[in-house]
């Protein structure tokens, strides 16, 4: 095997478009696959609507394509039927985090024991490029003409806080590092957030003086530093910049199914 195996090659050329940093994020999950030995036949990809969510159709694996903003609810619903599949759920800034915001907090405090990669391009993409909740503050976009004045939502922040007890972000030109950390996530038992953050050059890019993807992704390492040197950094030079890397990772908590079934067979016992 190797991770070519885990992409579906009568759906390809992807759709993307040139520059777009969603190839390079479906490049890593194929090799954390193939890293795990993954079978293709106990594995779901369940996606939501956007650029990002074409990847379940990529990916050679059971495919669940939902509806927009809810990915993480119907991926809860096909780890509680069947507890024995690896879940996997891509799904966009958009998708996981505006519209769907709801769904990931309350994924992460249960523990679903599901393994979500969302790849943040700071941008609603395949709808025509409106903001999401990740838009940085001041940058141009279809419903932002004139400058976003809204902050950005820190995805692995939020998920951290609401319980997730795996979170990772990296940044989608690191795809071997990336591959690690979405290996990582599957392995864990319980609920995983993987978060690439992956140029939109369309959208984003050509608004804000990021036209290539190579401008996009020198922007993204210029603001960003290494989890595992935070120790060694002055708040200085962390100031304004985001960590990459492992962020979290708690052993030994109940992941929901587990816990559920727990209750269940104390129903049975008790009837
Ligand atoms: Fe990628 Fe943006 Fe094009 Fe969608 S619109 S495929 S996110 S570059
Ligand atoms: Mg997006």
């Amino acid at each position: 095997m190797s991770y070519r195996d885990y992409l579906n090659h009568e759906r390809l050329p992807h759709k993307w478009c040139s520059g777009c940093g969603h190839g390079l994020c479906l490049s890593a999950i194929a090799r954390a696959c193939d890293a795990i030995g993954l079978d293709k036949n106990n594995a779901v990809t369940v996606s939501g609507i956007g650029c990002w969510s074409w990847a379940d159709s990529y990916l050679d694996l059971n495919s669940l394509h939902t509806t927009h903003g809810r990915p993480i609810a119907f991926a809860t619903g096909v780890k509680i039927a069947k507890p024995e599949l690896t879940v996997l759920v891509t799904s966009g800034d958009g998708d996981a985090a505006t519209i769907g915001g709801n769904h990931l907090i309350h994924a992460a405090r249960r523990n679903v024991d599901i393994t979500l990669i969302v790849s943040n391009n700071y941008i609603y993409g395949m709808t025509g490029g409106q903001y999401s909740s990740t838009t940085t503050t001041g940058a141009v976009t279809q419903t932002s003409s004139f400058g976003h004045v809204e902050r950005p939502l820190d995805i692995c922040a939020v998920a951290g806080a609401a319980g997730a007890t795996y979170v990772a972000r990296g940044i989608c030109d690191n795809v071997l590092q990336n591959a690690k950390l979405i290996e990582g996530g599957m392995k864990h038992k319980g609920f995983a957030l993987i978060e690439l953050l992956s140029p939109c050059p369309t959208h984003y890019g050509r608004n804000n003086n990021l036209r290539r993807m190579s401008d996009g992704v020198k922007f993204l390492h210029a603001n960003s530093y290494p989890a595992a040197a935070a120790d060694k950094l002055s708040e200085e030079q962390k100031a304004g910049k985001f960590p990459v890397g492992k962020l979290v990772e708690i052993q030994g908590v109940d992941d929901y199914s587990s816990a559920y079934a727990g209750i269940i067979a104390k129903a049975r016992e008790a009837m």
